[in-house]
């Protein structure tokens, strides 16, 4: 079978190789349709170590397949239907798989396509328990964007920040994969959003996404668009993944016992942050990384719903890694997805 497997720093290479075995007691066989790129496939690629890594290694972390076979045990699942499979390998066991917290599972084993072989390879076995079904009428290209974009945003929103109706909302770098699906969902919710965009262009993009307010952080402060916007009070959430250019005004632009969650920072881990604003105005930060399977499933049902992903590119699998370098520059406005 083909599989593009990555030998070292952005050294990767579409190969044959032996496909996996029949599906084992408990496991499904994938025929794996599409992957969809995010920034751990960047973070990967760079070649970052890491011990529990073994390369060469299949890359792809986020994926829709159809089920090709059936393991001993295996029910609930038929031949052909889609799924998309979650992509850390969880014990299933401990008090957070249990209690339906997948990403908080004390004895993960790693995340597919980064540490172990992913899913950008024709056939895949999958532990049935790590699967989710596609609802009929989502495009295949759409549930590609479900295991980590979509769910990352459910997390981040519902989970975590707990966002209401009504609220308004600083959506940080609104023009990448998750920031495009966290203005759709907040307006979806009936909330009023205010994005961030890296050029006049991605701005333009983003109020056709339906942000209220829209603000170049290169050329403008956000952080006055959102005191003005909202009357001097201050944001009830911030949607953060840009990190140390953004932090500090982020927690500015923050009401007092606003929220803000964040689940990245590409532009630096390092960042100044004012304890005295965090205890007085008696804000809350959330970190959150990666979702449950509760959350595929619920984006899975809004994208049912009509709620679907921004789609930058399509690309064949042979263009992975030129793909990976438009994500890398940002030169991109929403998903890059992958077909195979
Ligand atoms: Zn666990």
């Amino acid at each position: 079978m083909r599989a593009l497997r990555l030998f070292g720093d952005r050294d990767t290479r579409l190969v044959d190789m032996e496909p996996p075995p029949p599906p084992g007691p408990g496991e499904v066989q994938l025929r794996m349709r599409a992957v969809a790129l995010n920034h751990i496939d960047v973070w990967g690629w760079r070649g970052m170590a890491f011990a529990k890594r073994q390369m060469p290694l299949t890359v792809g972390a986020e994926a829709v397949g159809e089920v090709a076979a059936l393991g001993a045990g295996v029910t609930g699942w038929r031949i052909g239907q889609r799924a998309v499979p979650y992509g850390a390998l969880t014990c299933g066991a401990c008090r957070a798989c249990r209690d339906g917290r997948d990403n908080l599972c004390e004895n993960v084993r790693g995340v597919k396509g980064f540490h172990v072989d992913g899913f950008a390879q024709e056939l895949v076995n999958q532990d049935a328990r790590l699967l989710v079904p596609v609802p009929e009428g989502v495009a295949v290209n759409d549930a590609a964007c479900a295991a980590i974009t979509f769910s990352t945003v459910e997390h981040m929103l519902f989970d975590n920040a707990r966002l209401e109706p009504g609220e308004t909302i600083l959506i940080q770098a609104a023009g990448s994969g998750i920031g495009t699906v966290a203005v759709k969902m907040a307006k979806a919710l009936g909330c009023t959003v205010i994005a961030t965009a890296g050029s006049d262009e991605k701005c333009a993009q983003a109020r056709a996404l339906g942000a209220d307010h829209v603000v170049n952080y290169v050329t403008d402060r956000f952080e006055s668009v959102a005191r003005k916007v909202t009357q001097k009070r201050g944001v009830d959430v911030v949607f953060e993944h840009v990190g140390a250019t953004t932090w500090a005004g982020s927690l500015l632009c923050l009401r007092m016992g606003g929220r803000l969650v964040t689940c990245g920072s590409t532009s630096g881990v390092s960042a100044e942050t004012n304890l005295m604003m965090i205890f007085q105005r008696q804000l809350r930060i959330f970190g959150s990384f990666g979702a449950s399977m509760r959350n595929i499933a619920d984006g899975l049902g809004k994208m049912a719903g009509g709620l679907t992903p921004v789609i930058d590119t399509v690309a064949p699998l042979e263009d992975f890694a030129g793909a990976l370098e438009r994500l890398e520059s940002r030169r991109v406005f929403g998903k890059i997805v992958v077909t195979l």
